[in-house]
């Protein structure tokens, strides 16, 4: 049996009492990754090998970041490629934006050869998902969850021009829709490809890099101090928190080169390090703000975290230094403004992540968290 670092039980093995055997979690990696400053130049290379498949064309979801940017002007476009710019602002994915777009898109121009995705994690997911649904009938509504895609998405390729949510890694494509904040999780919605270019990064605004890059810090921090953390999660989220701790707290804190570099590889680690292990309270309350308040996700995460010194104690106090560190100001007292109504909604939202809470809490959880508790700790927000 497996032991934490804190101590109990793990870990990447479940019993499968049914069948009287141990399972163990069977991850599927990307296929490929280009990493290096400028290695968006390497784009139309690698797309030339696919070109042919399908009906021939390439479908780019990018964000509106870049239109009218001198990035657009380097996508390498033949005449029958599409190029979709999507404003990730301030709504999150959503289930019925995946559905229209993939109907359109089949409608006008047939079944692409592959989908790019040029974005934050917002992109990423949208990438991904559209990837899948090319291929599986009917509404996304139907597929959130795990492995209830029916058969494999097209090609696809993401490039991330902002670092932290590691959705670009992940085999997950996180949508919103009308039941739920969920994603469509199986071995085929990670990418065939990515390419991680930091340059991409520079434009970045300093309060989105503080948020999403604290998305991979509270990724291993999660990852790291529940009941699933093991050997291999612990190696990415340690080598992950050594280069968030560089990044933003430092010597040569800030938003440099030299960090924008370890921010993409950070982020990566941070991703596969969840992936291996759970994310766990923050990330479950996190979905509840995103989900009835429309908050994003690494917004909401900090906005949660500095209230969770019960669960993660000195990676808290750590957390506020690093705001300090950037200026940054995080709201508080917004409970007062939320209603009760409010509050019962997104505790139920953030009940209902059972994983996350088995993982921070242990498989005793339900005698531990109540809905009350969960409650609780939005009214500290
Ligand atoms: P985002 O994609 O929503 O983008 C955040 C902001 O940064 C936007 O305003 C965008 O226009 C801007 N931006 C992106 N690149 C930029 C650049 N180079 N220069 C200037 N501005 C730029 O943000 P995010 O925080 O990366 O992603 C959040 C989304 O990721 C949420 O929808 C969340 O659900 C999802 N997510 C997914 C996973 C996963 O594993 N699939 C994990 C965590 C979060
Ligand atoms: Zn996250």
């Amino acid at each position: 049996m497996c032991k934490t670092r804190n101590g109990t039980s793990s870990c990447i093995i479940t019993y499968n009492k049914t069948h009287n055997k141990l399972t163990f979690k069977n991850f599927k990696n990307i296929d490929k990754v280009v990493f290096g400053r400028g290695s968006f130049s390497m784009l139309g290379d690698i797309l030339a090998t696919k070109r042919h498949e399908n009906d021939g064309f390439f479908l780019y979801v990018v964000d509106n970041f870049f239109n009218g940017k001198s990035l657009a002007d380097k996508l390498p476009l033949t005449d029958k490629d599409v190029v979709r710019f999507i404003d990730v602002d301030p709504n999150e994915p959503t289930t019925e934006q995946i559905d229209n777009l993939r109907d359109e898109i089949l409608a006008g121009h047939g079944l692409p050869a592959g989908v790019i995705g040029i974005g934050g994690g917002s992109i990423m997911d949208i990438a991904k998902a559209v990837s899948l649904m090319f291929t599986n009938e009917g509404s996304s509504t139907l597929y959130q969850g795990l492995n209830l895609i029916k058969k494999p998405g097209i090609y696809h390729l993401g490039i991330p021009t902002i670092s932290g949510t590691g959705a670009e890694v992940s085999m997950t494509a996180v949508l919103t829709g009308p039941e739920k904040k969920l994603g469509l999780k199986c071995d085929w919605t990670i990418f065939n490809q990515v390419i991680l270019d930091s340059e991409l990064t520079a434009t970045v605004p300093v309060d989105k890099w503080f948020y999403t890059g604290m998305d991979t810090y509270i990724h291993c921090i999660e990852s790291e101090t529940g009941t699933l953390n093991n050997a291999y999660s612990h190696a990415y989220a340690e080598q992950s928190l050594k280069l968030c701790r560089e990044i933003y707290l430092g010597p040569d804190a800030g938003q440099t080169p030299e960090n924008d570099d370890k921010l993409m590889v950070a982020s990566m680690m941070g991703g596969l390090s969840l992936t291996y292990s759970e994310v766990g309270v923050c990330h479950a309350l996190s979905y509840g703000l995103s989900k009835i308040l429309g908050e994003k996700h690494c917004y909401a995460n900090c906005v949660a975290f500095q209230h969770l010194e019960d669960y993660y104690g000195d990676a808290v106090t750590e957390f506020k230094s690093m705001l300090t560190k950037h200026n940054v100001n995080l709201p508080t007292g917004l409970a007062a403004m939320w209603s009760d109504e409010t509050i019962t909604a997104m505790a139920h939202v953030a009940y209902n992540l059972h994983h996350m809470w088995n993982h921070a809490v242990g498989a005793d959880w339900k005698e531990k968290v109540t809905l009350d508790t969960i409650k609780d700790l939005y009214r500290r927000m």
